[in-house]
């Protein structure tokens, strides 16, 4: 098959923060080195036209990030200092509220004190989607290509040199078959390929796994986070506020919380965060949302509301200990995809934002030396270690491990690093699915039964309405993007083990058992076209038999402004 090919200079694989802030970091440099070759300052040659080329697999940069989100503005400081005084930055408000709540069954008290890391005083609430489309725009300004709909699906190589990227045919039905419309993938090859695919990076993990660059480190540890976007009458909201809140509906052996900021006009965003590692194979975090705007407390400041948006997305929470090796042969991992978020915080974008600038300096080195070499990226994986990223990472490094025997122990021993330091050991934890119970163990007093949430398609919402409220859409015409290698597994041993957790944990209803008249019995049913791509099954299927891999360049959700 003939397939075309495009060669750059560097390649970014995703439009998120990290890589966008990248580019333009990338930009930045390039334009500067020219400047003093120009002038006479520096010798050597010029950059005349860089091929620097970043792809999407959204239908446009923004389509598929979710976040929280409150930016700690520390790296968009050093990418763009005159941020604040930009006309056009999409911020929805500053914070001028910032409270800790712990909610009891029906109750709630505010925390009396929050420590300093969790101060958001005066930081900029903003949507990643609309963060992101901004990013994007400047780095098309300096030059950068963006191209959305290009969803990368093979690493390309040269012995164990990654040396480009191959992104995703169209026009093939449902069994893989090209049509008449087929369009073969294209081949973009490029020195140096940089990977910031988010949490559970496709890519990554392949390059992960046949460089073995995750040797010594602990698993990647993930929370699913469910959020939506809620209007309230007009008038409601006047200030910028953050909540952050602990307890109801998580219960004490199930690490989580939730979220509350307002948005711009009269819009919050309530969000609700639960760790993949958790015991309940029911844990379902979308009904555990819908529970938490039942509490009397939330159901006081939103019920007059009316969801518009939603959306789920997994997060690192790793944190230092999971990070593999960041550079190898030919390509470098940035951002969620390689564990950078801090689990204490909560927050990611300012750290992904700078291993991305980091990982554009040591890009550049590559080019002005025409070496992409393990031997000159390896000067990313040095500045990391020399940077704030480090700093705030080590802090937190045990954080995620402390917590594996339930959330007393790990507030105990949690605070116990907090004041007198990590210590150097790292220390173990296990891969999230390893935790998950049987239902014979974690119901060994007799299954629950909790009271049914009343769905009003308006404040509580059903899945499927909430999955309208995505955007979702995928074409219907082309093979499920969700392989499952052995669904006999899902109709009898996970059946009977833990109830088909995926029918419960997956927040799009994207997995189904319905009666097979021609077996008798429950099948596992994939309506793959509801995926909001969080890749919480690839995670948390206790037999491992999912894996997700990404569609048609341009399908999935349509976020806007999450
Ligand atoms: Fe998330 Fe998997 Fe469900 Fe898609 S199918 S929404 S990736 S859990």
């Amino acid at each position: 098959m003939e397939r075309e090919e495009l060669p750059v200079d560097v390649l970014f694989v995703g439009a998120g923060p990290a890589n966008l802030a990248g580019a333009i970091r990338l930009m930045q440099r390039i334009e500067k080195h020219n400047e003093a070759i120009a002038s006479g300052e520096a010798e050597g040659e010029a950059f005349d036209e860089p091929m620097i080329a970043v792809i999407e697999k959204g239908s446009r940069v923004g389509a598929h990030q979710l976040s929280g989100a409150v930016l700690d503005p520390k790296a968009l400081d050093e990418l763009f200092p005159e941020w604040r005084s930009m006309d056009d930055f999409p911020v929805e408000r500053f914070i001028e509220r910032d409270e800790m709540i712990f909610l009891t069954n029906g109750g709630q008290f505010k925390a009396p004190w929050v420590p300093p890391e969790m101060n958001n005083h005066g930081k900029p609430i903003i949507s990643l989607g609309r963060f992101c489309a901004w990013l994007a725009e400047k780095a098309e300004e300096l030059g950068v290509m963006i191209l959305p709909e290009f969803a990368g699906t093979e690493l390309l190589w040269d012995g164990e040199t990654v040396i480009g990227v191959r992104t995703g045919d169209k026009g093939v039905d449902k069994d893989g078959v090209p049509t008449d419309a087929f369009e073969p993938g294209n081949d973009i090859t490029a020195p140096v390929v940089i990977l910031g695919e988010g949490p559970r990076g496709h890519l990554t993990r392949k390059l992960v796994e046949r460089r073995g660059l995750d040797e010594g480190r602990n698993p990647m540890a993930y929370e699913i986070g469910v959020k939506e976007i809620i209007e309230l009458p007009e008038g409601s909201i006047t200030e910028g506020f953050c909540i952050h809140g602990l307890g109801y509906p998580l219960d004490m052996g199930t690490f989580g919380g939730w979220f509350l900021y307002s948005m711009e006009g009269d819009k919050v965003c309530l969000g609700l965060l639960v760790a993949l590692d958790a015991k309940d194979p029911h844990m379902d975090a979308h009904l555990l949302l819908q529970r938490l705007k039942t509490h009397p407390y939330i159901q006081g400041l939103l019920g007059q509301g009316k969801v518009t948006r939603y959306g789920a997305k997994t997060v690192t929470i790793g944190g230092w200990s999971s990070v593999p090796q960041v550079y190898t042969d030919g390509a470098m991992i940035v951002g969620d995809s390689a564990s950078f978020l801090n689990p204490f915080r909560i927050k990611g974008i300012h750290l992904s934002m700078k291993t991305g600038m980091m990982a554009a300096e040591a890009a550049f080195q590559a080019m002005v030396q025409g070496d992409a070499s393990a031997a000159v990226l390896k000067g990313y994986d040095t500045a990391l270690r020399a940077s704030w990223v480090a700093d705030e990472m080590t802090f937190s490094q045990n954080f995620h491990a402390s917590f594996e025997g339930g959330v007393i122990s790990g507030a105990i021993k949690w605070g116990l690093q907090y004041l007198f330091g990590p210590g150097s050991a790292i220390k173990p934890f296990a891969a999230d699915h390893e935790h998950m119970q049987k239902l014979r163990a974690f119901y060994a007093k007799g299954p629950q039964v909790p009271e049914a949430i009343p769905f009003d398609g308006t404040y509580l919402m059903s899945k499927l309405d909430d999955v309208f409220l995505s955007g979702t859409q995928h074409d219907e015409h082309q093979p499920a993007h969700l392989k499952i290698v052995d669904t006999e597994v899902c109709a009898t041993i996970c059946r009977e083990e833990y109830g088909n957790p995926c029918t419960k944990f997956c927040p799009a209803q994207v997995y189904n058992m319905v009666d097979s008249e021609e077996t008798g019995r429950l099948e596992m049913q994939v309506d793959f076209a509801n995926c909001v791509h969080c890749k919480t099954c690839d995670i948390r299927d206790p037999y491992q038999v999912i894996t997700w891999v990404p569609p048609k360049g341009g399908d999935g959700p349509e976020y806007a402004i999450m």
